[in-house]
């Protein structure tokens, strides 16, 4: 289990962003268990993968079905152009929003996005204004498509914004979230602003949505405490059933899945994934680095005497925050 304040110490005694941190323990430790609850391990994903996969490409999506299937196993290759040409590599991922594998890293990039934002508003003494927690609940259809949930979060954003008409400086982050083993669509939302009553909320969602439940409450951290009730949805898959993990990456094929709104839009902050994060020079000699041909295995590419370098898609990444 990840302690992320050890974490990020480590990551910064060793002079690397904590999504580089977090990629090196993914190498080190096949998978990395945040909150000490993983069950998966590398001879069954193997089997695991192909299931996902096949859902993926049976609803026409061939090549996020191939990424899947490979991720992690295979790395890009460079190599510095400094005198001493010095051997680098970098995974390649598949970074499909619900793959074990690669939505820890996705929690490493969203809580270094929004960790500032939320250590800056948790400093202010706005009276009234509280960290709340907010769920907004949707009927449960039997299955999740991707217009349901952009209609979903077009009355999440709606609810909001009724309900903060003549309010200043208030702000929203919600992750879209099904419930484990089902397809109970629901919002699990961190939001900055005034007193909302329960049944205020719930009147309102209702007008909005026609959905009733919603459940309103102080949050308990400050900061990144408080993102991690947000992020450990994103950080592992809301079911180990393979068929069912496919379907939501179905679902949510294009639909972003983590909206912000308010004082949290488009707050970048020292976000890894803005348009400044992508390394380009070598980490032993900063001379500039070029692309090798082929991508090898993972453990060849270590076994060379390489040095891990991040990802480098960086395009691809900005897509995926989502
Ligand atoms: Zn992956
Ligand atoms: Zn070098």
């Amino acid at each position: 289990m990840i302690d992320i304040r050890k974490a990020e110490h480590e990551a910064v005694s060793w002079g690397i962003p904590l999504t580089d941190y977090m990629e090196l323990q993914i190498r080190i430790r096949g998978t990395v268990d945040v909150f000490g609850d993983s069950t998966l391990n590398d001879a069954p994903e193997e089997s695991w993968r192909e299931a996902v996969a096949d859902v993926l490409i049976e609803h026409g999506l061939i090549p996020k079905g191939n990424r899947f299937l490979q991720c992690s196993k295979f790395a890009h290759l460079f190599r510095c152009e400094g005198a001493e040409a010095h051997k680098l590599f970098s995974p390649i991922y598949c970074d499909l929003r619900f793959c074990p594998r690669c939505a820890p890293r996705q929690f490493a990039r969203l809580l270094s996005k929004y960790e500032p934002i939320l250590r800056a508003v948790s400093a202010e003494r706005k009276p009234g204004f509280r960290l709340r927690e907010i769920t907004l609940t949707s009927v449960n259809l039997g299955g999740l498509t991707a217009s349901q949930i952009r209609k979903f979060n077009e009355a999440v954003k709606r609810t909001l914004k009724r309900l903060m008409k003549k309010v200043k400086g208030w702000g929203a982050i919600w992750c879209d979230e099904v419930g484990f083993d089902n397809t109970n669509l629901h919002a699990h939302m961190l939001f900055w602003g005034p007193y909302i009553s329960q049944p205020l909320l719930a009147e309102v969602w209702n007008q909005v949505s026609g959905h009733q439940v919603v459940w309103i409450k102080e949050a308990k951290g400050r900061g990144a405490g408080a993102l991690l009730y947000l992020l450990k949805y994103v950080s592992k898959p809301p079911t180990n059933d393979p068929r069912a993990v496919g379907l939501l990456e179905v679902a949510f094929h294009k639909t972003r899945r983590i909206h912000a709104v308010g004082l949290f839009h488009n707050f970048a902050g020292n976000d890894p994934d803005n348009e400044f994060s992508e390394w380009s020079c070598c980490p032993h000699c900063g001379a500039d680095i070029v692309k090798e041909m082929g991508a090898p295995r993972i453990e060849k590419a270590i076994l060379e005497g390489r040095t891990f370098v991040g990802t480098k898609h960086t395009a691809r990444r900005k897509e995926w925050v989502n």
